[in-house]
């Protein structure tokens, strides 16, 4: 990911401001919610388990800890997690912790070095056996056609993966900057230049995925999105609302889809403009099934209303399609009704604003 963040030279992690100051800031900020935002730390590849970053990273939890917030803490690893760190994982009392440990089963070095993947094989093994209310998830990715999407690699991963709490799956960042790395390694992508914002997971490697791990007869669940994983382990709803994106659920426990259901409401018009209201943001607004359609709204300022409602918040000029939620339309073909439904509804908004204009 450093590819298209420009800092792929950086190798050193440099501390940008003092740990106070950051979750001063953090709480400070005014998309935070206490015990209602999730909160990643270091999602900027800079792995919080680095020996340069682990300091920081646990004086950021027990600060927040201390502070008697209960959010949930998501941390995504490939490096080493000790039995030490998984005890003062432990000692929190109330965040609610999950570690993320990304794997692809990718043998090819020039995309995935084998002695790194050594490492987060241990550090998968160590958190499953010491996490009681600290959570452990398999990040399985990136999945891409030819790399790893073999019949026995999939079986490897999905054993890596047997005691965790759940696997999450999802695809790669097909970007230029990616894509020519790897190919002036000489290593073959499989998609064409059609680059995207959005990770690409074609419609037939997600049901290879599916078909794999239904026929691993693993009994850990298995989910699309993040958020779901996450709010399994730690028997929530979830806090993105993709109860409304319904074609994600038919994988998910019965139990979960429950607590899923019972705790999705579309927002009133009061409580988003509340919402928005405090926030200091302004958008047309149009409930349409189980998401809002909003617009112009970045995606830093769509999440913290997201998160607090529960329930999806699309931009018109994002919009997402069956079966591609979140991901690239590449192996993916949306259907006439649904373009027809998106021309809908920016046509419903263009109406509303000349009302409000009114
Ligand atoms: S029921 Fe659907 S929205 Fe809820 S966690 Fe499962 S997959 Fe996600």
């Amino acid at each position: 990911m450093r590819h298209f963040w420009g800092n792929f030279e950086v190798k050193t992690p440099q501390l940008l401001i003092p740990t106070p100051q950051a979750i001063d800031m953090l709480t400070g900020h005014p998309g935070f919610r206490p015990h209602v935002t999730p909160v990643q730390l270091f999602n900027k590849a800079t792995d919080p388990f680095l020996p340069g970053v682990k300091p920081h990273l646990f004086d950021v939890l027990r600060g927040l800890d201390e502070r008697g917030l209960t959010n949930l803490v998501l941390l995504i690893t490939r490096f080493r997690v000790t039995d030490a760190d998984m005890a003062a994982l432990e000692q929190l009392r109330n965040l609610r912790v999950t570690l993320l440990f990304t794997y692809s089963g990718i043998t090819d070095p020039r995309v995935e070095p084998i002695a790194k993947s050594a490492i987060t094989l241990t550090s998968l093994a160590t958190a499953c056996r010491a996490g009681t209310r600290t959570k452990v998830i398999l990040y399985w990715r990136p999945i891409v056609p030819g790399w790893n999407d073999d019949p026995a690699t999939m079986a490897r991963v999905l054993d890596a993966g047997r005691d965790a709490d759940a696997i999450v799956f999802t695809g790669y960042y097909h970007k230029e900057q990616n894509a020519g790395y790897l190919r002036s390694l000489g290593v073959e992508v499989p998609y064409a230049d059609g680059y995207d914002r959005r990770k690409v997971m074609p419609a037939e490697v997600d049901e290879k995925v599916i078909a794999a791990w239904r026929a691993s007869g693993a009994t850990v669940p298995l989910f699309r999105k993040t958020s779901c994983g996450v709010c399994f382990a730690h028997g929530v709803p979830d806090y993105n609302g993709h109860w409304g994106v319904s074609e994600l659920c038919d994988i998910c426990p019965q139990t979960q889809r429950a607590l899923c259901r019972d705790a999705h409401r579309p927002p009133t018009a009061g409580q988003l403009r509340r919402i928005l209201d405090q926030l200091g943001y302004d958008t047309p607004a149009l409930l349409d099934g189980g998401h809002l359609w909003t617009n112009g709204l970045t995606e830093q300022q769509r999440y913290p209303i997201q998160h607090q409602l529960g329930f999806q918040v699309w931009d018109l000029d994002l919009p997402h399609f069956a079966h591609a939620h979140g991901r690239s339309l590449h192996g993916h073909q949306p259907g006439e009704q649904e373009l027809a439904d998106v021309a809908a509804a920016r046509e419903r908004m263009a109406m509303q604003a000349r009302f409000d204009d009114d």
